[in-house]
């Protein structure tokens, strides 16, 4: 998924009010992330085919590292781990350590089976919601919509930036989304991993700001 991911980080600022957006959407989006640096250094590797939309033109067999689902909840218990020790808040810790495996559950929704179990299995898992565009715009789309309304309830800009920012990377993310569902594969493959790995530390960046210019407490 894409905005699947940044639906759970914006939702999970309802539930735990104490945690960052920035701290969420990082934890949501970790597992790609992780795909972005893998890729970059050499240790996973992406072909794109010809066809339109990421379902059809993705051939990601190799990411075990960043998707397996033994692997995200490693990665889980490191990010949960370290904001424990950091915070010495449980509750939080065990929302990230959730919101960490969450990729792996919306991957498995959207991708053709290729989502591994761990490293050295031969299995593969994906329901492939991605390869059906309006199927995905419903369920993804609806999703990041609910989750978009529920954060934009559950907080209040400060100034007037946290209006004006929070809506237009909304926009962007959604046209980023689109592009990515229905669009064509990357020109330059090898550019590809350092475009979207940057592409989404901004967003991560970006998330870390609406928590400054948003507040949680309501009213005040
Ligand atoms: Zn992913």
């Amino acid at each position: 998924m894409f905005v699947g991911h940044f639906a759970v980080g914006l939702a999970a600022k309802r539930v735990e009010p104490a945690l960052s957006l920035g701290t969420l959407v990082l934890a949501s989006m970790m597992a790609d992330l992780l795909w972005g640096i893998f890729m970059i250094a050499g240790i996973e590797h992406v072909q794109f085919k010809s066809g339109m939309g990421a379902a059809n033109y993705l051939a990601a067999s190799d990411f075990v590292m960043s998707h397996s689902l033994l692997m995200d909840g490693l990665w889980a218990g490191l990010l949960a781990a370290a904001y424990f020790l950091r915070r010495r808040y449980p509750r939080g810790a065990w929302v990230l350590f959730g919101v960490v495996l969450s990729h792996w559950l919306l991957d498995w929704i959207s991708h053709r089976p290729d989502m591994p179990l761990a490293p050295g299995t031969h299995r593969y898992f994906g329901l492939g919601l991605w390869a059906c565009i309006p199927a995905a715009l419903i369920v993804e789309g609806g999703f990041w919509l609910v989750a978009v309304i529920v954060y934009a309830r559950a907080t209040h800009p400060k100034k007037r930036a946290g209006v004006y920012v929070y809506w237009s990377v909304v926009a962007v993310l959604t046209l980023a989304w689109y592009n990515n569902l229905a669009g064509p594969p990357p020109r330059d493959a090898r550019m590809a991993p350092i475009v979207s790995f940057t592409f989404f530390s901004l967003a991560v960046a970006w998330a870390y700001w609406m928590n400054q210019l948003r507040s949680a407490d309501a009213g005040t």
